[in-house]
């Protein structure tokens, strides 16, 4: 980190800053002296050092950071790409491309095990499914709730594939107990509370990217889980909220190279949520493989004009077939 000292400060009060700094932050602090001003730069572990803070001293110019404030999330630290295992033959980061497929929300057991044994059918390695939904209009329907669960966790004993799922509330943690990938939604995505207690377990968890949240945000929301120990942690880029109104959000791909760089975690895409639109999802699938994803998360419903969350984005089980067969191609190809 960089501090810039405002041009004829005391050469006291640069000794006092100089201390404070290195008791408070236990760092080496080196320093030149300019002919106008001064600046210091503070050697070490300088993830706790509060930027702000400093920026707020009456003495200081400018301050900079030379080093990503994520750690644990951080490739720097951690330089080979980190494998989250699922189950005894599901994993994500390991080369293979995951694909996780049902619906936005769990309906009702027919539902849910029907697309849960044609996903299946066609190379999905687990089955997607809302059971908490966070809906943006209180009066839509949100969700079976812990029936939700039980009804995924049947489809899960009749297809053996595993299952992931959004979780709202710290509250609910036990609950989701037996759940095999518990997903953080975007608009969670800086429920710090959630996080952090989500950090003292050991279950994967899904992070989505909040809908105008920065790269550094959304790792620095994987870094408050990897804190709490729990190193298992998938990132999903699910679009962003930019000023184009034709989709829903805007798919980033550059996010998954950049992400890929940056950090030693898995990354999954959402074309789904990212388009809003059931024939946009190929495209942006393919794209997202194109671009190095370890996986993606895509939406499926056996009626999608009468599903009761996101019918527009979901795919038949039939259209889902189709979509499936051309990213495994694609993957296959780029071997
Ligand atoms: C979902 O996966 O159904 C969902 C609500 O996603 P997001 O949090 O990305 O909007
Ligand atoms: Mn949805």
């Amino acid at each position: 980190m960089i501090i810039v000292l405002k041009p004829s400060t005391p050469p006291e009060r640069i000794a006092l800053f100089e201390d404070r700094l290195r008791s408070n932050y236990h760092v080496k602090v080196n320093r030149w002296d300019g002919v106008h001003s001064t600046v210091l730069g503070l050697i070490g572990d300088t993830h706790t050092v509060d930027i702000e803070y400093i920026d707020a001293q009456d003495i200081v110019e400018s301050v900079k950071r030379v080093q990503e404030p994520y750690k644990k999330a951080n490739r720097k630290f951690h330089p080979e790409n980190t494998v989250v295992k699922i189950s005894d033959n599901v994993s994500i980061g390991d080369g293979s491309l995951c694909v996780m497929a049902g619906p936005c929300s769990v309906e009702s057991e027919e539902q849910i095990v029907e697309i849960a044994r044609s996903v299946k059918k066609s190379g999905a390695a687990m089955l997607r499914g809302g059971a908490f939904k966070p809906r943006t209009s209180p009066y839509a329907f949100q969700g079976l709730k812990s029936e939700g669960l039980d009804l995924l966790k049947l489809a899960r004993k009749e297809t053996g594939l595993p299952i992931v799922t959004e979780i709202m509330r710290t509250e609910h943690i036990d609950m989701f107990e037996n759940v095999d990938v518990i997903q953080v939604g975007a608009r969670n995505m800086q429920n710090f509370d959630l996080l952090r207690e989500l950090g003292k377990t050991k279950k994967p968890i899904l992070l989505k990217r909040g809908l105008s949240a920065t790269i550094e945000e959304w790792l620095m929301s994987a870094e408050y889980i990897m804190a709490g120990g729990n190193d298992n942690v998938i990132l999903c880029e699910r679009g962003i909220r930019t000023y184009e109104t034709y989709t829903r959000n805007t798919l980033d791909i550059a996010a998954i190279p950049i992400v890929k760089k940056l950090s030693h975690l898995p990354v999954v895409v959402d074309p789904s949520h990212a388009s809003g639109k059931s024939w946009l999802v190929e495209p942006l699938a393919m794209a997202a493989v194109a671009a190095g994803a370890d996986g993606l998360i895509i939406e499926v419903h056996n009626d999608p004009q009468h599903a009761l969350s996101d019918g527009a984005q979901s795919l038949t089980p039939k259209q889902f077939e189709q979509v499936a067969g051309r990213i495994f191609a694609l993957k296959e190809s780029m071997k």
